[in-house]
């Protein structure tokens, strides 16, 4: 007995613990082989020697005499198996071939309910009486087994206990850490399933008055009908209603479930649910979890759940808050990505933290050069503030009040950008940061720029005839000097022709406002385009015949255009004007004009200074006029070319520019041909 009691005092494993008594029990009772069987409606070996006491079956089964011993609660004594009427024939064959002739099957622990009961089986290789020694001593054999294995089952519980909590603190700290919802949505049920070695899980949240199903682990999906189920029917509507766990062992045998379930007909047997309940103590929805088999769940595992389900809500509660301020940032961001204003925002510590896309358009430099650094950095670097100006002028913007203007170079164009700041605070880390407001007025300081610049030109074009006029004319008021008739002629055409190119200059600028009100008033008729050119060429050969000569190459037949005469006219006398100007060195200026199919083609060329490409682009606009360092000396207020384009579209009729820079250049214009007949006449 002493050794029995040594034999079963270690601590082990409930399974070990079986195999030990089974061991003891064979060693004191001298017997053959002994087994140890548990199990509440299934009574089965879990620990023998040697492997095989044919007292349970192949598959480890208990056989009659331990199930009687199990079910009575008491000691039962076979002497002779093949006289023993209580053994069916089967397993008395099994007992006698394998040479067992008697047993003894004895309860160890007490008999209570829902509890496992334990049987120990002995068997001999004779017919065997036991002797009151051999009762005695297997009853002590019972209790000290009793003993041991409740031990040993206290320790695992002890154990298993431990495992979950540490199970569920790592699940709740990996589910906190995590903030994006559906996300946490899989790991809660990816992680209730493996904590309880469940089949399947699914949560399921109370929305608009169904359950819906919002995460699954395993093959619950897809089943129509169990995804959005109602609030007041099935296993999980009982829990939503209890708002406790619900543990069902077999869900076809009850009748908290319609037998029409869903899942019940899909086989699903085991089901254990638990609330899902939020921190203001409302039942957001059901973790539950299934088994393919029927499956009695333990208190200490509806326990886990419930803990589990709890941490879960929490965790989701974070993530579907983290959701909603995530929403609402995507937000913002792109209201912010989307607005014309440039926004940038300066962090606490001088670095970029937002370059939005009209920040990155206007400047140039994208998000991903400026972001992370100093703005004074990107200024200096990409935008060439090498003297900080722009950058000291940001930091003394008034916060709210009003813009200030900075001028930044973006490669080598000038880029003015009006800016308004606030500050930014941050509550959270009490930090202060700075938003500034960008505008683009780079159009509005250009046109600031072309305007004065007119009115230097203009008010220059119009003194200098004026003061020709003015001193001619007061030579000739003077009484004193008497002049010759030679001399009062050239004095007077000098005032004369002043006179005419200050008419001119003030018609253009009075073209000017017309056209853009839209009232150039057209008079278009057949116009003969040989004959106008013909009379400019003569005209203004005379006028520069030492430095300048004229070329006209027009076919001999007339070229009728559908034009108006007089404006025709101004547009050929300021291209031929323009290319005398621009020709300082002198050469020739050929005009030229011939029959295209649909049009007449007026060609003005000249083999002056030429134009730039990027200039080419801009010629037609109001008061442009070329690189200063190219004109320089040449006169001119910027109008002529966009009066000329004016008239010609006017006229339904195209200009376009040809050049090169050193070489000389072509103005080209297109007018429609007259309508009707008489074409054919033309092309003769
Ligand atoms: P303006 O001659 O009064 O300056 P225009 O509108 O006639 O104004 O011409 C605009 C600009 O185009 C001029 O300032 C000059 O720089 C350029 N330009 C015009 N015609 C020629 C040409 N034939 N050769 C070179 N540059 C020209």
């Amino acid at each position: 007995f002493v050794e029995i009691a040594e034999t079963l005092s270690g601590s082990r494993e409930p399974t070990e613990t079986y195999g030990a008594v089974a061991a003891a029990a064979r060693r004191a009772l001298r017997a053959r082989g002994a087994v140890v069987a548990t199990g509440v409606d299934d009574l089965h070996a879990v620990g023998a020697v040697p492997s095989e006491p044919a007292l349970v079956d192949g598959d480890g089964r208990a056989g009659a005499l331990l199930a009687l011993a199990a079910r009575e609660g008491r000691i039962v004594l076979c002497a002779d198996v093949a006289a023993d009427g209580r053994i069916p024939a089967e397993e008395r064959e099994r007992l006698v071939e394998s040479g067992q002739r008697s047993a003894l099957c004895l309860p160890i622990g007490s008999h209570d309910a829902g509890r496992a009961m334990a049987v120990l089986g002995v068997v001999w290789d004779t017919p065997h009486t036991a002797a009151d020694d051999d009762l005695e001593l297997a009853r002590h054999l019972a209790a000290a087994a009793a003993a041991a294995i409740e031990r040993a089952e206290v320790l695992a519980a002890a154990r298993l206990g431990e495992q979950r909590a540490s199970d569920l603190q790592r699940i709740s700290d990996l589910m906190s850490a995590n903030l994006d919802a559906p996300a946490v949505l899989s790991e809660v049920v990816a992680q209730a399933a493996a904590l309880l070695d469940a089949d399947a899980c699914a949560l399921r949240l109370v929305e608009d008055d169904r359950l819906v199903v919002r995460a699954v682990q395993g093959p619950l999906a897809p089943l129509p009908g169990h995804e959005n189920g109602s609030l007041s029917v099935g296993a999980s509507a009982e829990v939503l209603a209890r708002r406790t766990p619900l543990a069902i062992t077999d869900m076809a045998e009850d009748d908290r479930v319609p037998p029409d379930d869903p899942l019940v007909r899909a086989g699903w047997a085991a089901f254990l649910g638990a609330p899902v309940i939020s921190p203001d103590g409302g039942v957001r929805g059901v973790l539950a979890l299934y088994g393919r088999e029927p499956r009695t769940w333990r208190p200490d595992e509806t326990q886990a759940l419930q803990i589990f389900a709890a941490s879960a809500t929490v965790a989701l509660q974070n993530a579907l808050l983290y959701q909603r301020v995530a929403q609402e940032k995507e937000k913002s961001e792109a209201i912010i990505a989307s607005i014309a204003d440039g926004i940038v925002v300066v962090g606490h510590g001088g670095r970029i933290e937002m370059w939005n896309r009209a920040a990155a358009d206007m400047t140039g430099v994208t998000a991903r050069t400026a972001l992370g650094r100093p703005l004074r950095d990107v200024l200096r670097g990409e935008l060439s503030d090498v003297d900080d100006a722009a950058g000291q002028a940001l930091d003394e913007v008034d916060f709210g009040g009003g813009a200030v203007e900075v001028r930044l170079l973006r490669g080598e164009r000038e880029i003015w950008l009006s800016v308004r700041a606030a500050q930014l605070r941050d509550p959270v880390e009490d930090r202060v940061g700075t938003v500034y407001a960008l505008r683009d007025v780079s159009s509005d300081r250009q046109l600031d720029q072309l305007k004065s610049d007119f009115v230097a030109t203009v008010s220059h074009e119009l003194r200098t005839p004026l003061t020709s006029i003015y001193g001619f004319a007061e030579t000739l008021l003077r009484g004193d000097a008497a002049f010759s008739a030679d001399d009062r002629s050239t004095f007077l055409r000098y005032i004369a022709s002043e006179a005419e190119r200050l008419t001119r200059l003030v018609d253009g600028l009075l073209s000017v406002a017309r056209l853009e009100a839209g009232g150039i008033a057209l008079d278009l008729v057949d116009v003969d385009v040989t004959e106008v050119l013909g009379e400019i060429v003569t005209r203004e050969s005379g006028r520069v015949a030492t430095t300048h000569r004229l070329a006209l190459q027009v076919p001999e037949a007339p070229l009728i255009a559908a034009a108006d005469r007089d404006k025709l006219r101004q547009i050929i006398l300021n291209l031929v004007d323009n290319a005398i100007k621009y020709s300082p060195a002198g050469g020739v200026v050929e005009v030229s004009a011939e029959r295209r199919l649909d049009a007449v083609e007026i060609r003005v060329r000249d083999e002056g200074i030429g134009i730039s490409a990027a200039d080419q682009r801009n010629l037609f606009r109001k008061f442009f006029r070329a690189d200063a360092r190219m004109t320089r000396g040449i006169r001119g207020i910027g109008l002529g070319l966009y009066l000329t384009r004016g008239f010609v579209t006017a006229m339904g009729g195209r200009i376009r520019v040809e050049s090169t820079e050193g070489v000389g250049s072509s103005f080209i214009v297109e007018l429609p041909l007259r309508r009707g007949s008489g074409q054919g006449a033309q092309a003769a």
